[in-house]
C-alpha cells in the first residue's frame, strides 16, 4: 500500500449527531488548555499505523465498495502524480467518486458507524487511563496532569466512531463537507507538515480552529511547552511533527507493527527523529509502556525543577 497517498495517516472525522459519543471537544471549541502553569503533559498520537494496524478506510469503507485496498492506494498515487494533485485531497476525492460509481451512498453517520470496525493495537483501549494513573501517582502532588490528543490525516468521522474517541482532549483530523456539493468535499485536509500547526495550537492553547495561530506568543505565556510533549508516530508522515518537537526540547516515540519489520523505526531513530522506538504494544509492561513512562518521569522531573527554581534569585 502507498504510505502517503491516502494510505497511512489519513483519517476522516464523522458524526453529525448520530455518533454514540459527544461531539469532539475539538473543532470550534474554546481552548481547554487555558492555564499557563505549564503543568500539563500532552501525549499526541498519529492514528493509522500508530494506534491502529491499517489505514482506517480499509476496515469498512473499501470493503463496502468491494475495492481491494492495495489497488485503491495505488490508484491514488497514480492519479495524484498524473494530475500533480495533493495526495490527500486525491484520496478523499477518489473515495467518494468510487462510492458514487458503485451506487453506494455513505453519509456522515455511516462513516461514524464504520469507526466501530477499526481495529486497535493490543492495549490501546486501556492505555489512556493507565497514563492518567501513572502521571497521577508520580506528579499529582506537584499538580501535573496529562492530556491525550490525536492529530491525523485520516477522517474525523471514522475516528469519532472508535471506542477510544472519548479519551482525547481534542481530535484534529481531515474532514468532509457533506451538504455543500453532490460529492462530499474536503472541509479540512491535514497533511504531514500541516500536522505541526496543531502541535502549535496545543502548545499555545489556541485549539479553536476559528482563531489564527500565527500571532506571536512569548514562550513563557504558552500553556503547554513543547518540552511537555510526547509524540507517537509510525513513519515518514510523522517526520515534520517529530522534527518540530525534537528541535524544541520535546519528545517522540516511533512505533512499528509488533509482527513486522522495525527498519523504519531504526531509520527514524538514527536520524534523531525520536527518543525511542518500540513495537506498537500498548499493554502494561511492554517496551512501549516502559519507555513512555521513562519519558514521563523526565518531564515530571523537569516541571518540578522549574517550579523549585521559580522565584529564586
Ligand atoms: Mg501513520
Amino acid at each position: 500500500m502507498v504510505e502517503r497517498a491516502g494510505g497511512r495517516g489519513t483519517k476522516v472525522r464523522a458524526g453529525d449527531g448520530t455518533s454514540a459519543h459527544a461531539r469532539p471537544r475539538s473543532q470550534g471549541a474554546v481552548s481547554k488548555t487555558a492555564s499557563p502553569d505549564k503543568k500539563t503533559i500532552a501525549l499526541v498520537y498519529d492514528f493509522d499505523g500508530t494506534l491502529s494496524p491499517r489505514p482506517m478506510q480499509e476496515y469498512a469503507f473499501l470493503p463496502k465498495l468491494g475495492i481491494e485496498p492495495k489497488e485503491f492506494w495505488a490508484e491514488c498515487t497514480r492519479v495524484s502524480k498524473a494530475e500533480r494533485a495533493d495526495a490527500l485531497i486525491t484520496y478523499m476525492h477518489l473515495l467518494y467518486k468510487k462510492a458514487k460509481e458503485k451506487g453506494v451512498r455513505i453519509d456522515r453517520a455511516d462513516l461514524v458507524a464504520q469507526g466501530k470496525k477499526v481495529e486497535l493495537y493490543p492495549g490501546v483501549e486501556a492505555w489512556f487511563d493507565q497514563m492518567h494513573a501513572y502521571v497521577k501517582k508520580r506528579g499529582a502532588e506537584a499538580g501535573i496532569t496529562v492530556k491525550h490528543y490525536l492529530v491525523s490525516s485520516g477522517l474525523t468521522e471514522i475516528i469519532e466512531g472508535t471506542k477510544i474517541f472519548p479519551h482525547f482532549a481534542n481530535v484534529f483530523a481531515s474532514e468532509y463537507w457533506f451538504d455543500a456539493y453532490d460529492l462530499p468535499f474536503p472541509k479540512r485536509v491535514i497533511s504531514d507538515t500541516g500536522k505541526t500547526q496543531f502541535l502549535f495550537r496545543i502548545n499555545k492553547g489556541i485549539e479553536d480552529l476559528g482563531l489564527s495561530i500565527n500571532a506571536h506568543m512569548p514562550e513563557d505565556e504558552r500553556p503547554i511547552p513543547f518540552s511537555n510533549f510526547i509524540y507517537f508516530g509510525d513513519g515518514d508522515t510523522d517526520v515534520p511533527s517529530m522534527a518540530l518537537l525534537k528541535k524544541n526540547g520535546g519528545h517522540a516515540i516511533a512505533v512499528h507493527d509488533p509482527g513486522e519489520s522495525e527498519a523504519k523505526c531504526v531509520e527514524l531513530f538514527k536520524a534523531g527523529r525520536c527518543d525511542f522506538y518500540a513495537g506498537a504494544d500498548y499493554r502494561k509492561g511492554s517496551d512501549l509502556f516502559k519507555r513512555t513512562c521513562l519519558l514521563l518521569d523526565r518531564i515530571i522531573a523537569d516541571v518540578r525543577v522549574r517550579e523549585e527554581a521559580r522565584g529564586l534569585g
